[in-house]
């Protein structure tokens, strides 16, 4: 049996406790977990600051830089086994895990080190009020020991999102993997020692939130800042344990976005790009869509095409050739994506699609498999569509107008991203200075330039990591003010 063991201050450690994890394909269990308790947590943070306080902080920008190009070197050259490992945890089709989970997880080493290695800072110089001249600067510090906490939907790529940046301003980690998904995130220790990252400077503990090391870890009083990304309830009890000792957070939390489709759309472009927003990763994607609003001369048509879309997507294990869509994380989210379809059908929406389990052959029937569904006909006020399920599902609604269509978009608690398609430039521009987002896609969906700002407005986030974005919670920025 495998087992995935804490990574600690350059070491694998077993604790007395462990977990199963399953599969998602068959429910199978693959491997035990080692749970931390808060022994293991206290010891990786003694680690991190340790790192922190020693060779590693003392390391030259240029030498971290090298170190974490050699990272991103070693998880492509071990490219397959973190390919394996994602698929088992996960049981995501192959075709996504290869090009987008395991080369963005290795590429957000590289692309952060050297955004780190080339940011500047300000500098401006005054005239002080005897007539002198003063010149002041900025420095940039680490944060110190950062905790990063993950969710399971795509845990490498979320994972070295934050772990890079971290790394390249010259922190030290200690990663929560999402107890679902725990593989990748122990892996990442073996690339860590064969490349020479010193000891302490990323480390990995085990275990769920409450009452483990999501709480032993957020809580502690030696972390000083907390990166996460997970569900906005989560959040909130993050920022509780965050607010002792007035610590920073950033966070990238839950959605309930919006796709919105005008008329003058290139009609098969837009079908396209809405049947990955929905469907995409089983629908487990914070950045989904799972509202869509269409214009109305194109409603009908565009209902019937997403129909078909969906109905022609083949559900399967991540191995098996033209696979489009995996099965959900676990048989926990199974049961809610199905309560909420449950709940469509008895707030009275019209099935378009879906609605309930395929019939999958014998050997996957444990799996947690949902048919990807499709609503149509609620009001604003049903829970499908004021809720994040995380399931492959949308309910769409007729639109007439650009302000209509605004007003929809932001009738959220949420604010995290939203897809447009259109072809008039006056309407894209328009709505993207309307709709309260932090992502705004036009003519695509999940484009990234890892340069630019990343997050969500109101309940979906705090902050904006990415490109120069992320020093701003990485490093502590001082002034220097020199008197000449
Ligand atoms: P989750 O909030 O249940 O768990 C995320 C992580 O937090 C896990 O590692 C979990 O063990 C830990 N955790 C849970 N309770 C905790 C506590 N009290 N203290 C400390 N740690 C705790 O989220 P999930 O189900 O793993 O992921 C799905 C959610 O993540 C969705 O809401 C989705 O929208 C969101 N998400 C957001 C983004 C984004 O960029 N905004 C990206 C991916 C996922």
């Amino acid at each position: 049996m495998k087992q995935f063991h804490n990574f600690i201050n350059g070491e694998f450690v077993a604790t007395s406790k462990t977990f199963e994890n399953r599969t998602p394909v068959d429910n199978q269990v693959i491997g035990l977990v080692h749970e931390a308790g808060k022994v293991e947590v206290d010891a990786a943070v003694k680690a991190a600051r340790a790192a922190v306080d020693g060779e590693w902080g003392r390391m030259s920008v240029v030498k971290r830089v090298e170190l974490l190009h050699a990272v991103a070197d070693e998880i492509n050259r071990r490219f397959d086994d973190f390919l394996a490992a994602e698929l088992a945890d996960t049981g995501k089709p192959h075709s996504l895990a290869s090009h987008i989970d395991i080369p963005r997880g290795a590429a957000n080493f590289k692309i952060f080190a050297d955004i780190v290695k080339n940011a500047p800072t300000e500098s401006f110089q005054m005239t002080t009020p005897d007539g002198g001249t003063a010149i002041s600067y900025g420095v940039r510090s680490p944060l110190g020991v950062v905790a990063v906490v993950c969710p399971w939907n795509l845990p490498l790529l979320l994972m070295t999102w934050k772990v890079g940046p971290a790394l390249a301003c010259g922190n030290a980690v200690i990663v929560k993997p999402s107890e679902e998904t725990p593989a990748t995130a122990t892996l990442l220790g073996e690339v860590m020692n064969t490349v020479g990252i010193p000891k302490g400077v990323y480390n990995v503990v085990h275990g769920f939130g409450p009452n483990s090391a999501g709480e032993f870890l957020t809580t502690h009083p030696e972390v000083d800042g907390i990166t996460f990304t997970g569900e906005t309830r989560t959040g909130e009890a993050i920022m509780a344990a965050a607010a002792k000792g007035v610590r920073p957070v950033s966070f990238e939390l839950g959605g309930k976005n919006a796709g919105i489709v005008f008329a003058d759309a290139d009609f098969d472009k837009a079908v396209a790009g809405i049947t990955r927003s929905a469907f995409e990763n089983c629908g487990q994607v914070c950045l989904g869509t799972e509202r869509v609003y269409v214009q109305r001369p194109v409603f009908d048509k565009f209902v019937a095409a997403l129909k078909a879309k969906a109905e022609s997507l083949k559900i399967g294990p991540p191995n098996e050739p033209g696979v489009g869509l995996g099965p959900l994380i676990s048989a926990e989210h199974k049961q809610k994506v199905l309560s909420y379809y449950d709940k469509a059908r008895a707030e009275g929406a019209i099935i378009v699609t879906g609605g309930g389990s395929p019939t999958m052959p014998a050997e996957l029937a444990n799996g947690h498999w949902v048919q990807p569904t499709i609503w149509t006909g609620l009001p604003e006020t049903a829970s499908v569509i004021r809720e994040e399920i995380f399931g492959p599902c949308c309910h769409i609604a007729p639109f007439d107008t650009a302000e209509e269509a605004i007003a929809l978009a932001n009738n959220t608690q949420y604010g995290l991203a939203t897809t447009i398609w259109t072809s008039n430039l006056s309407t894209a521009h328009q709505m993207a200075a309307s709709v309260q987002v932090g992502l705004c896609w036009i003519n695509s969906w999940f484009l990234r330039d890892l340069r630019t700002a990343f997050g969500g407005s109101k309940a979906s986030g705090i902050g904006r990591e990415g490109g120069v974005h992320s020093l701003e919670f990485y490093t502590d920025l001082r002034n220097v003010m020199i008197k000449l």
